[in-house]
């Protein structure tokens, strides 16, 4: 683990992002229920959408990314995530193979962007080519390891929250997590 992302109280350091997800593997991480409190000891999250208010990609020791790589803002968290953390990991079935997400691939981004926003928009609606912009989509959703180095993939959707702490708890060892069949979970 890195010196200088450790904390004053000798805690691993971890950051998550939300790519483009649903935030389905961030949710069932949560389901890790009083075990979170366990983990407290060991692990500090210095960022995740869910758990701390920090917006950016801070330096941390583990990286965790949920989410596939589907707008221009995307690449530019996903660069910032290898950049800062030491171990990335791809968590969640988006992140590490492209997952559900990736059902987008066959249509046209332009005409996707103009049915949510402009299409299906009231008089009150604001369209975001013009005062709102959003991000602007890739012609693909694609998994993370297509942009950045990934040095460990926890599959499932989402994957299970013993999965995910055990993964975690793994790295913290210094191991690679090992992911058995039996607990890939698809709900
Ligand atoms: Fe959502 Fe499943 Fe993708 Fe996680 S892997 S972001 S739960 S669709």
């Amino acid at each position: 683990m890195s010196q200088t992302a450790q904390t004053e109280d000798d805690r691993a350091t971890v950051a998550t992002v939300c790519l483009g997800g649903c935030s389905g593997c961030h949710m069932e991480f949560l389901n890790i229920d009083h075990d979170l409190v366990d983990l407290l000891e060991d692990v500090k999250f210095e960022a995740s959408h869910m758990i701390v208010d920090e917006k950016g990609v801070p330096e941390a020791d583990i990286g965790i990314a949920e989410g596939v790589v589907t707008n221009e803002e995307n690449v530019e968290v996903a660069e910032e995530l290898r950049e800062n953390c030491d171990t990335v990991v791809a968590w969640g079935d988006c992140a590490a193979l492209r997952g559900i997400m990736s059902l987008r691939n066959d249509d046209d981004p332009d005409e996707m962007i103009d049915e949510v926003y402009l299409d299906k928009a009231d008089e009150q609606s604001e369209s975001p080519r013009d005062d709102v912009p959003v991000p602007a989509l890739l012609e693909d959703a694609r998994p993370l390891d297509e942009y950045i180095d990934v040095d460990v993939y926890i599959p499932g959707c989402p994957p299970d929250a013993e999965v995910m702490a055990h993964g975690i708890e793994a790295l913290l060892e210094g191991e690679q997590p090992e992911i058995v069949d039996e607990k890939l979970q698809y709900d």
